[in-house]
C-alpha cells in the first residue's frame, strides 16, 4: 500500500515511512493512494470478534508489506485493554463512550496504536525519535500515557501553562522517563508555532524530530475501529447506520469516511461543531472561509477555525485543497451533502442538551458529547423519516473532564473513573519556558 501526499508534490512512500514521518516533504498530509474493499462476509463475522482483532483486520491492508498479521494483532490487543459502552438510549439510537482509555478521551485509542506501532518500527532499524507536540490539553495527555516508557520514543510537551486543567496538567507531568512537559507562558498557538518553527529549523536538522497530532495518518486509521465495532454490535448487515460525530479537527470524522469508503454501509454522517462553523458554511455555499481566531467555546478541544483534515476530506471527494485552505479543485460537493449533514450548535444548545438528555434519559454527557447529541436532534428535524433509522452517536469524553459545567448544569459533581483517580497522588515535574523560541531550541539541542 502506497501513501500520497494531499499537495501531490512528494514521492509515494509506506506506512512505515508515513507514520515516522507525520507530515510529507511537501508540507501535504498522507492519505492512502487506493482504499482496499470490505467483503460482506468479513463485516457479518465481526459480531464475533472482539474490538482489537476487528481493528487489526481494518489496518491489515495498509500496512500488510511492512509488518506481519500477528505483530499488528498483539499491538492491538495490547493497545485496546479497555471497555467501549454502547448505551441505547431511545427508538434505535445510542450514544458509544470512547472514554474509557487512561485519558478518559477518544484520543486514546489513536494515540495507543500509534506508539506501539512506531515503536515497532523504530526497533527494527534501532532508531530513536522524538516527538514533539503542542497541546490545548487532551492530545497532549492522551501522547503522554500512550507514549510513557515505549522503547525507541522521547516526547516533548509544549502546553499553554494557563489555559489546561488541573487534571490535564497532572496526566502529562506525572510520568517523567521518556515524557517531558513544559509549560509555556502563553497560549495554544503560540505553543503551536513553536513547534511548527522547530520543525523547520535547519540547527535542529540533527535531532530525528516527529509529530503525533492528527496530521499523522497513524492517528487517523485506528479511528476507524470503533465505527466498525459499532456496526457489528448493534447492525444487520446490509442495514445502513448513521453516527453523528463532535468534530473539532475532523481526525475522528475521518476514520468514518475511510470506513464508509471501504464499503460499511453507512446512511449519512452528521458532522457537529460548536460556534467554529467554517465547515458546516462550507457544505452549504462552497465557499471555504477559515476562522482566525478560532472562537471560544463550552466544547473546548473543538475550537478549531481550520481543521487541518479538511485538505483529506476534499481528496477524498476528488478536490484539491492545499494546507492553507485554498482550493484549486472543488471537491464534488453535492456528493458530500448527500453523505454528510452538518450542523453547527451554540454553547447555549449544549447546556440545554446536557440537562435535557440528562432528565429525560438519565444519560449523562459532556459539552463535546452534548454538541453531537444537539446535532442528532437537528438532523432528525430536518429529517423526520429517519427517527427510526438506526443512529449511533459518539461520545469523546468523559463527564468527570469536565466537572465544572456538570456541577453548573446539573448540581452534582460526576463520579471521577479510576483511570483518573490515580494520578490525583503523583508528584508533577514540568519546567516553565519563557514565550521564547530560541529558548526552546537551544534547550532542545543541548537536550538531544
Ligand atoms: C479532540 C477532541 C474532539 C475533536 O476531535 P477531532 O478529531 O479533532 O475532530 C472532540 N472531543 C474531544 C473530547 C476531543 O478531545
Amino acid at each position: 500500500m502506497q501513501f500520497i501526499s494531499t499537495n501531490q508534490q512528494a514521492p509515494a512512500v509506506t506506512f512505515r515511512e508515513a507514520l515516522l514521518q507525520g507530515q510529507a516533504p511537501d508540507g501535504g498530509l498522507y492519505w492512502p493512494l487506493s482504499i482496499p474493499s470490505l467483503s460482506e462476509s468479513q463485516i457479518s463475522a465481526w459480531s464475533a470478534l472482539s474490538y482489537a482483532s476487528i481493528v487489526a483486520e481494518l489496518l491489515l491492508p495498509y500496512m500488510s508489506d511492512v509488518i506481519t498479521k500477528e505483530r499488528l494483532q498483539a499491538i492491538c490487543h495490547e493497545a485496546y485493554n479497555f471497555d467501549i459502552p454502547l448505551e441505547h438510549v431511545n427508538q434505535r439510537q445510542h450514544l458509544m463512550r470512547l472514554d474509557q482509555g487512561p485519558t478518559a478521551s477518544f484520543k486514546d485509542f489513536a494515540a495507543r496504536a500509534m506508539a506501539r506501532l512506531m515503536s515497532h518500527f523504530l526497533k527494527e532499524d534501532q532508531r530513536e525519535l522524538v516527538i514533539l507536540t503542542a497541546t490545548s490539553g487532551d492530545t497532549g495527555s492522551a501522547i503522554a500515557q500512550a507514549f510513557a516508557g515505549v522503547p525507541g520514543m522521547k516526547v516533548v510537551i509544549l502546553f499553554p501553562r494557563d489555559e489546561v486543567t488541573r487534571r490535564q496538567r497532572k496526566q502529562m507531568t506525572t510520568l517523567r522517563g521518556n515524557i517531558t512537559a513544559i509549560a509555556l507562558e502563553g497560549k495554544f498557538d503560540d505553543c503551536q508555532a513553536m513547534v511548527k518553527q522547530a520543525f523547520s529549523d535547519p540547527r535542529l536538522s540533527g535531532i530525528p524530530l516527529s509529530s503525533a497530532n492528527s496530521i499523522n495518518i497513524g492517528r487517523l486509521l485506528p479511528q476507524m475501529g470503533y465505527y466498525a465495532y459499532a456496526y457489528s454490535r448493534v447492525a444487520q448487515y446490509p442495514e445502513p447506520i448513521s453516527f453523528v460525530i463532535p468534530c473539532g479537527n475532523f481526525g475522528n470524522m475521518m476514520g468514518a469516511c475511510l470506513l464508509r469508503a471501504m464499503g460499511l454501509p453507512m446512511e449519512r454522517i452528521v458532522i457537529a461543531v460548536n460556534s467554529n462553523d467554517e465547515v458546516p458554511t462550507f457544505l452549504g455555499s462552497g465557499t471555504y472561509e477559515k476562522i482566525v481566531p478560532s472562537r471560544n467555546c463550552l466544547s473546548n478541544a473543538m475550537n478549531v477555525g481550520h481543521p487541518s483534515n479538511l485538505t483529506r476530506l476534499v481528496q477524498l471527494y476528488g478536490g484539491q485543497m492545499d494546507h492553507t485552505g485554498t482550493i484549486s479543485t472543488m471537491p464534488n460537493l453535492e456528493q458530500m451533502r448527500r453523505d454528510f449533514f452538518s450542523v453547527s450548535i451554540s454553547d447555549q444548545e449544549t447546556r440545554d442538551t446536557i440537562v435535557q438528555v440528562y432528565k429525560e434519559y438519565n444519560v449523562l454527557l459532556e459539552p463535546h458529547g452534548a454538541v453531537g447529541w444537539a446535532g442528532l436532534q437537528k438532523y432528525l428535524k430536518s429529517q423526520p423519516d429517519m427517527a427510526a433509522s438506526l443512529l449511533v452517536a459518539i461520545e469523546t469524553a468523559h463527564p468527570a473532564k469536565f466537572p465544572e459545567a456538570i456541577q453548573e448544569l446539573l448540581g452534582f459533581d460526576p463520579e471521577v473513573p479510576p483511570s483518573l483517580q490515580h494520578i490525583e497522588a503523583k508528584p508533577e515535574t514540568f519546567d516553565t519556558f519563557p514565550h521564547d523560541y530560541e529558548h526552546f531550541a537551544q534547550w532542545l539541542l543541548d537536550k538531544f
